[in-house]
């Protein structure tokens, strides 16, 4: 496998590719475990790390997992750790999952469709 560039350059795009994707990931999965730590410590740098992974995955392109995202504050860019600093309920048959961070009170939504709920253990 070459990295020189030159004409082989477009045909290692696909693997190049991958490779970034997945430590992009990596990196979501250590910032964002930190964030969840840090935010029952020090709000602010939990906030850190989560714009940090926010910023990785602009660079990268890579999205943020969605399980993770859920979990991300957009009002206040905390991670959020249910039952300390977000409460989150689920109405399975209206809203769907809802989550509010009760440190500056942004409410995400989540609709549940029954094949999706069951799928995460949601139903039942
Ligand atoms: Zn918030």
């Amino acid at each position: 496998m070459s990295f020189m560039g030159g004409k082989n350059a477009r045909r290692n795009y696909g693997k190049t590719r991958a490779a970034v994707a997945s430590v992009a990931t990596e990196r979501f999965q250590i910032l964002l475990d930190q964030a969840k730590q840090m935010a029952r410590k020090d709000e602010k740098l939990s906030q850190r790390y989560v714009s940090l992974a926010r910023k990785i995955s602009s660079r990268t392109k890579v999205r943020i997992p969605r399980e993770s995202k859920m979990y991300l504050c957009k009002g206040c860019g905390l991670a959020l750790v249910p039952g300390y600093n977000a409460k989150i309920r689920l109405h399975a048959h209206t809203t769907g999952i809802v989550i509010s961070c009760l440190s500056c009170g942004a409410v995400k939504r989540y609709p549940v469709r029954a094949k999706i709920a069951a799928s995460k253990g949601l139903a039942r």
